[in-house]
């Protein structure tokens, strides 16, 4: 006996067998399809409710409704037979989880096309049914549907595994989650695949405690997996509704509010260094609005804001808090790293040639900076503020385009003002 004990389990699985009535594994199964059915008419209703993004909910409804459909056809069956309604069977119960997959694919903002690799697969996999039928036996198809199962699930187990690391690093416990139960399934797919290779389709009998032990498992997945999804659209939801009150649409800096929030969670860890914060605003804004229009006017607000965050390193937090007012916390560094910082962002604004729609000549802008002192705790943030504005403010006074740093003046020699718009 050289086989493994996974396969010998099986096999004692088999020979245990207890007459279950088969009326409790029909009853299972037609649980199971109440409960697909219902969570396809959810998933739907979701994704209804989704326009422009409906991460994927209209594709797993579709899967919920193939998967319930290859169920009913089950019932209906009765027992393994070559019949139409087998072979669509099989081509459903496969179907149901590639709908799954591009569902996934869709919710991780994939965009993938649903009916045409369906169709195609139908197509594949009914004539290479009728193939095996033909060539190796009824009991070959069954284990040929196994096979496929294992493969499928396997490869879908990976996939999530895959996931936890890039593109659903955001979902780490959750995609955990998923990857035990699919590879639950794949697992119960491979011991079936084994079974009928032992046994053929006696291995399928509806009241053998191994297909018992199958429903349930199923029945269970088809109870947790829906809800599971749902609140994984909810947690993404949520999340958006957050950036959505936390962010300023025009630019997608943070405004105060996404600040504040972002401050207090650096704050809250245990090791956080004090944080100094740069107050920023563009100088005779107004002509700019009033030479080339408001329009002309955003164009350079989003400018500012694109230069704003490629000069602040990883991790500081950049805010627009006003008209043209922008704010750039810094996390951890010295004043000498901020002056840096500071300096290096007023000039490559100035230097910066902005091309606005309308005007034939780019222009160009300047910004006044007002720099607080060092702070530590989120209740900080408005004294912060407020001692860099009174900075800016002298900045303005003293002839613009320069960096002002609260209470101790900032020694650069005197610059000379330079008008906002030099074409
Ligand atoms: P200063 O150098 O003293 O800062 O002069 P300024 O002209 O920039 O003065 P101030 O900062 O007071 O002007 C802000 C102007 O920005 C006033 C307002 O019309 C304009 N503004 C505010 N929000 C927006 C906006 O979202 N888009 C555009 N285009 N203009 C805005
Ligand atoms: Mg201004
Ligand atoms: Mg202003």
């Amino acid at each position: 006996h050289t086989r493994s004990s996974l396969v010998s389990w099986a096999r004692e699985m088999c020979i245990r067998d207890s007459p279950i009535p088969v009326m409790v594994a029909s009853t299972l199964v037609a649980m199971l399809c109440a409960h697909l059915l219902c969570f396809s008419g959810m998933f739907l209703l979701i994704s209804r409710r989704l326009p422009g993004n409906r991460m994927g909910m209209d594709y797993f409804a579709v899967g919920n409704l193939l998967l319930a459909s290859a169920y009913i056809l089950q019932l209906l069956e009765g027992g393994p037979a070559w019949s139409l309604m087998s072979v669509i069977n099989h081509i459903l119960t496969l179907a149901a989880p590639i709908a799954y997959w591009l569902g996934a694919m869709r919710f991780f903002g994939r965009q993938v096309p649903l009916w045409r690799p369906l169709i195609a697969f139908a197509v594949a996999y009914g004539l290479a049914q009728w193939w095996v039928q033909a060539s190796a036996g009824p009991a070959a198809r069954y284990a040929m549907l196994a096979a496929m199962a294992t493969v499928l699930f396997f490869a879908m187990t990976l996939t999530v595994i895959y996931g936890v690391r890039t593109f659903a690093k955001d979902l780490y416990g959750e995609m955990i989650f998923f990857s035990l139960l699919i590879g639950g399934i794949c697992v119960l797919n491979a011991l079936k695949f084994m079974k009928i290779v032992d046994d053929g389709l006696d291995a399928l009998h509806m009241d053998s405690r191994f297909q018992m032990i199958f429903y349930i498992y199923m029945s269970t997945l088809a109870t947790i997996v829906p809800p599971a999804i749902v609140w994984l659209v909810l947690r993404r939801l949520t999340d958006s509704l957050r950036n959505i009150a936390a962010r300023d649409p025009m630019t997608n800096l943070l405004n105060r509010r996404g600040l504040a929030d972002a401050l207090k969670q650096y704050f809250n860890a245990r090791q956080a260094a004090p944080a100094c914060l740069l107050l920023l605003d563009v100088d005779h804004f107004k002509r700019i609005n009033d030479t080339y229009g408001h329009q002309a006017g955003d164009e350079v607000i989003c400018q500012v804001a694109d230069l704003l965050r490629a000069t602040v390193r990883r991790g500081d937090l950049t805010g627009r808090i006003g008209g043209e007012e922008f704010v750039a916390i810094f996390l951890n560094a010295d004043t000498q790293g901020v002056t840096f910082l500071a300096e290096r962002l007023r000039a490559n604004i100035e230097s910066q040639a902005i091309k606005v729609a309308g005007a034939d000549q780019s222009l160009r802008c300047t910004v006044t900076i007002g720099i607080s002192p060092h702070f530590h705790g989120v209740q900080g943030l408005e004294d912060a503020l407020r001692q860099a504005d009174s900075a800016l403010y002298r900045g303005k006074a003293a002839g613009r385009n320069r960096i002002e740093w609260a209470d101790v003046p900032y020694g650069v020699p005197p610059q000379p003002t330079e008008p906002a718009i030099m074409a």
